[in-house]
């Protein structure tokens, strides 16, 4: 198989390595005689690859004992319910700060439970900027505050986690987890899901603060109580096993890369040169405020948008694939999860190069 890079916002491309251990444990995993996807959850192999992946992950974040580390079924979304069923904890009042589409999403699903309050919204600039935090009107009875660290869609990332006023400070991690070194201690709780920078599609790592679990909601279901998944090792149902396993794959190749400082060093300078490159030319153009451009999701435009089409057919002819802008903002993305290579970056760089020379 020939491999191209996959510039996909999620489901995303996987490091060549974590591809071969997979393909080596699929002619069986050590004596066992079957694969890691037809294990019992409870069985001892895969509670060694649970525990090993859950230590390595405390390992590579830094993640304070005080703090529970869960792998649940249904992705972020299914967690933009399960934190106010959680955190609420006997108030009314919720505080998000909007930073584009899944800003949105988080806050259309918290008004399901409780009373949300807007802090601030990007949404005057079309989302391309995020309000300065001075700006932001945080109400001191909220239960938590909650930001989405990196829009996916729209292209714009917190470039630190902003004062949370005392209330406990809630992130949606989920395109730019593991991309970055982040002071664990700072957040009542982090979630992500996994399919942009730790695996596979279906799981949410959700890293939660002990003293903020055991008040949920009444009638929250068993598997959306922290308190129950956390007493149960993230088992009151059976978890998303293979997801779980790849999730450890992932976690070991980052600690083999040299851990989140080494990491961060190559984002920054794949981001950095595909950043240039876009403003060198005026036939490119990026919309968001440079000061919180995503390192992980470049969205672009050409000055000509009839030219998309054949932009994308002829990335596709060179190998350079699903650079398609989404479906809601159009345009052309180029995701650059900690997986894609930095030759995938130059690669990019040289046909845009190419492409203007011809079309421009
Ligand atoms: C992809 C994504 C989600 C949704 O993840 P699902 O697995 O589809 O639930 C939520 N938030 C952000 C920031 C994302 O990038």
């Amino acid at each position: 198989m020939a491999r191209i890079y996959n510039f996909s916002p999620g489901p995303s491309v996987l490091p060549a390595p974590v591809l071969e251990k997979a393909r080596e444990d699929l002619r069986g995993w050590r004596s066992t005689g079957i694969t890691v996807m037809e294990m019992s959850h409870r069985g001892k192999d895969f509670i060694g690859i649970a525990e090993k992946a859950t230590a390595d992950l405390r390992e590579l974040l830094e993640i304070p004992q005080n703090y529970k580390v869960l792998f649940l079924a249904g992705g972020a979304s299914a967690q933009f319910a399960a934190v106010p069923l959680n955190l609420l904890r006997g108030k009314t009042k919720v505080s998000y700060v909007s930073t584009g589409y899944w800003s949105e999403k988080a806050i259309a699903e918290a008004r399901l439970f409780g009373e949300v309050q807007v802090s601030a919204s990007g949404k005057e600039s079309n989302f391309t900027t995020i309000p300065p935090r001075p700006q932001w009107n945080v109400d001191p009875d909220a239960a938590y505050l909650h930001y989405t660290a990196n829009e996916t869609i729209g292209g714009v990332e917190f470039q630190a986690a902003p004062e949370a006023d005392g209330l406990p400070l809630v992130a949606d991690m989920s395109s730019n987890i593991l991309s970055r070194p982040v002071e664990v201690g700072r957040f009542g709780l982090i979630y992500a899901s996994a399919q942009k920078n730790i695996g596979l599609p279906g799981l949410a790592v959700v890293i939660v603060r002990e003293d903020l679990i055991g008040q949920a909601l009444p009638g929250t279901p068993s598997t959306f109580d922290y308190r129950r998944q956390a007493a149960e090792g993230s088992m009151v149902n059976t978890p998303p096993t293979y997801s779980w396993y790849v999730a450890g794959l992932m976690v070991e190749w980052l600690k083999e890369q040299g851990g989140l400082k080494a990491i961060e060093a190559r984002n920054i300078r794949k981001a950095e040169k595909l950043y240039a490159a876009i403003d060198a030319l005026p036939f490119y153009s990026n919309p968001v405020d440079p000061a919180v451009r995503s390192r992980m999701n470049v969205p672009f435009h050409l000055a000509d948008a009839a030219l998309e089409t054949p932009f994308l057919a002829e990335a596709k002819e060179a190998g350079l694939a699903y650079l398609e802008g989404h479906r809601s903002v159009g345009g052309l993305r180029a995701s650059i999860y900690n997986a894609m290579p930095e030759e995938g970056v130059d690669a990019l760089i040289s046909f845009m190069r190419e492409f203007e020379r011809k079309r421009g």
